[in-house]
């Protein structure tokens, strides 16, 4: 760890924990352009913050990702079981060692990982894993492609993560697992959420699918749990069109999580178990390769931005910038999330204060705009013979009966994110624009309900 690394970690933890006095001394020069933000709305006719600038665009590629992907062409080794030097045995052993794990099995997408991990785990039909409402739909699409039952816990509004306290109350005789999603690529409250697996023997998968690289009290994402498992879909932080991981420690665990994501079939050559088919590509391996060297300097160049624009925005009544836990050393980014309260901007929508915003030049907007726990598949499973058989009709009935997730409708409602792959590897002054933008806004806050 050099040293501007070690300032931007100590940064970053002073910057969550809301005390900036250990860090204010020079590192981060105190910015605000006035007039900048003093001006009339470009929504009303005034000159925009930023114009003809473009952000970093994603996902990332350069000549050395097509040299990859041309190379393993011509090799004709497309598939990962014709050699075992191919790239994706290549990236599983660094991808392992990139994030400090023991070993890694790579798979067609992250959703096929929490799948794998569900199946490894020997979770099925008549137990429970508890998630979050707020998360990517391939979370939950794991837990109901075995069989099981999702089981949703609310949110601590402050950091849109899963919220300990309900994920405790949550569990019953049949839960097997809870399934931590660090969300927008940020830690959730690890320590808690093991203290509670160990205290009612559950296993851990973290859903690290937005989280490449992320630390948290010592350690990497996707190797606190027992299993971590990782997305390579086209917006996260490390793309390659489709793609995921599954991390582990535990060897006889991590095989049964190859031989699951092989169609049941073991490294020995003897199909075990039931499994699907869910190998990465060799052409998907060869992109990932290709980038590699500049992993890890994108990372620190989200994670200095990102602590810039904590910085601009922390004061910024009204505007909240997600919250980090204690132990939080980095973040991956994959959004920078923040939540308005429109009490401090006149009252107005949401919506209005991201059309004047936009017009400003920034792009801001929710992510998840209804929570999972309020989409149709529910009723969906409720009606369905399989869960009807597995589950008794009291289970069923108490598990509609406790869906709501108020903190979650509340985060949909309140939060605000930049897309943040390619936008947070832009300059000091591109962050500026967005800080600036939005200090506009709310130095304009009594016109906002006339636009
Ligand atoms: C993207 C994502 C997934 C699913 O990964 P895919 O590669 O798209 O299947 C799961 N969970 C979270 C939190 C995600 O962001």
């Amino acid at each position: 760890m050099n040293k501007n690394d070690l300032t931007r970690r100590q940064f970053i933890a002073a910057a969550s924990a809301g005390s900036l006095a250990t860090v204010t001394s020079g590192i981060i020069p105190a910015y605000g352009n006035l007039s900048r933000k003093v001006g009339k709305l470009a929504i009303l006719g005034g000159k925009p913050v930023r114009t003809n600038k473009s952000w970093p665009s994603w996902p990332y590629w350069d000549n050395k990702v097509v040299d990859s992907v041309i190379k393993t062409t011509k090799s004709r080794i497309w598939c990962r079981i014709q050699s075992r030097s191919g790239t994706v045995p290549t990236l599983e052993k660094k991808f392992a060692q990139l994030i400090g794990a023991k070993f890694c099995v790579a798979t067609g997408s992250g959703t096929q990982a929490l799948h794998t991990c569900v199946e490894a785990l020997g979770i099925g039909p008549g137990d429970e894993v508890i998630t979050s409402p707020y998360t990517d739909p391939g979370t939950i699409s794991s837990i109901l492609t075995a069989r099981a039952l999702p089981v949703l816990a609310d949110l601590d509004t402050e950091s849109y993560q899963l919220d300990p306290d309900d994920v405790e109350k949550k569990i019953t005789e049949n839960t097997r697992a809870i399934m931590p999603v660090h969300m927008m690529g940020q830690p959730c409250n690890m320590a808690r959420i093991m203290e509670i697996a160990k205290k009612h023997n559950l296993k851990v998968i973290e859903d690290a699918a937005q989280a490449h690289l992320a630390e948290y009290k010592g350690k990497k994402l996707g190797t606190i749990g027992d299993l971590g498992c990782f997305s390579f879909q086209s917006s996260k932080t490390i793309a390659c069109g489709e793609g995921g991981a599954i991390t582990g420690n535990d060897e006889e665990l991590m095989d049964k999580c190859y031989t699951v994501h092989n169609h049941g079939t073991s490294r020995r050559g003897l199909t075990e178990v039931a499994g699907p088919k869910y190998r990465m590509n060799e052409f998907e391996a060869a992109v990932l390769l290709g980038q590699w060297d500049g992993i890890e300097e994108r990372f620190e160049r989200r994670n200095e931005n990102a602590a810039h624009l904590t910085y601009r925005l922390k004061d910024v009544p009204g505007i909240v910038p997600q919250k980090l836990y204690e132990g939080t050393a980095s973040g991956s980014f994959y959004l920078y999330s923040m939540t308005y309260q429109k009490e401090h901007f006149n009252n107005a929508d949401r919506s209005k204060f991201f059309k004047a915003v936009a017009a400003e030049g920034v792009s801001l907007s929710p992510y998840i705009v209804k929570g999972l726990h309020k989409e149709p598949w529910i009723e969906h499973i409720l009606a369905s013979k399989v869960y009807q058989k597995m589950y008794s009709a009291k289970r069923l009935r108490q598990y509609r009966e406790q869906i709501d997730c108020p903190n979650c409708d509340k985060v949909c409602r309140e939060m605000a994110m930049i897309w943040a792959s390619g936008p947070l590897l832009g300059s000091r002054s591109d962050m500026d624009d967005i800080a600036d933008a939005i200090e506009k806004v709310y130095e304009n806050r009594d016109k906002l309900n006339s636009i």
